[in-house]
């Protein structure tokens, strides 16, 4: 995303807003020490890059994602804007009908003459971008996560029950893409401009081409090289059809998490 990454990091900062640090003793769990902070499981392991929740060392310090935050408020769904070349807040701000200040004051805006091509608000209302899982879920593995060979996790791992629908996150174009990692794998183009890669399907629902708002693509599953681990889906946001970013902000935005965690 050219030049909007001062503005992302501050909505991703406000979104999981460090409400402090935590220093691990002899015999913490994280699961413990999710429930003490009432942070979800998968949150709090994602905030601090943890990706075997059973290996915590006595003096650890782990950084507590805000409970009271909007992560932990389980919306339905976020709306947001990708800003386009010669945009400006106040063009934005008409066409969603809000105001320059609100849409300051939503994105931690001081500048108001200052918003990037590339940068994505956050917005009042709507239903725009939705959890791609559907119900309550967890999330287990984070982006950047370590994996074999020497190479990062590029998406987030959200499980859930298997069989759960696997729903459109945005509206957009489905293409069906069975490979032998992703096992029933999928691309979403996105109306926001963002293309989006969902793996390890039980099953797809309906057939490729265009798809409303979350309407159902699939069923959560272990196919590919999960087979024999957990449901899940295996969901990547590459930034205009690009690099993957982590999909994270606008995840524990949309989806309502389960604090069983994995
Ligand atoms: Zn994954």
């Amino acid at each position: 995303m050219r030049g909007s990454r001062a503005l992302v990091l501050l909505l991703a900062f406000a979104l999981v807003a460090s409400a402090g640090t935590y220093s691990v003793r002899w015999g913490d769990t994280l699961g413990g020490v999710a429930r003490r902070f009432g942070v979800p499981l998968g949150v709090l392991a994602s905030a601090n890059h943890i990706t075997d929740p059973n290996r915590l060392r006595a003096g650890q310090v782990l950084a507590i994602p805000s409970a009271g935050g909007p992560a932990a408020a389980a919306a339905p769904s976020v709306v947001v804007h990708r800003v386009a070349r010669g945009e400006t807040l106040g063009t934005i701000a008409r066409r969603y009908r809000t105001s320059v200040a609100r849409l300051a004051q939503l994105n931690g805006i001081h500048d108001v003459n200052r918003v990037q091509e590339g940068a994505v608000l956050q917005l009042d209302g709507g239903a725009q971008w939705v959890c791609p899982v559907q119900g309550r879920v967890a999330f287990v593995s984070g982006y950047g996560a370590a994996r074999a060979g020497g190479r990062r996790h590029e998406g987030v791992d959200i499980a859930a029950p298997r069989g759960t629908p696997v729903v459109a996150n945005v509206a957009g174009t489905i293409e069906h893409h069975v490979n032998p990692r992703g096992g029933n794998a999928y691309y979403l183009k996105g109306d926001d401009g963002d293309t989006y890669y969902g793996a390890h399907l039980l099953e797809f629902v309906g057939p490729e081409g265009r798809v409303r708002l979350g309407q159902a693509i699939g069923r959560v599953g272990n196919s590919g090289n999960a087979v024999g681990g957990i449901n899940h889906l295996h969901f990547e946001r590459l930034a205009e059809g690009g690099a993957a970013v982590d999909p994270a902000p606008l995840l524990l935005r949309a989806c309502p998490t389960t604090s069983r965690g994995a």
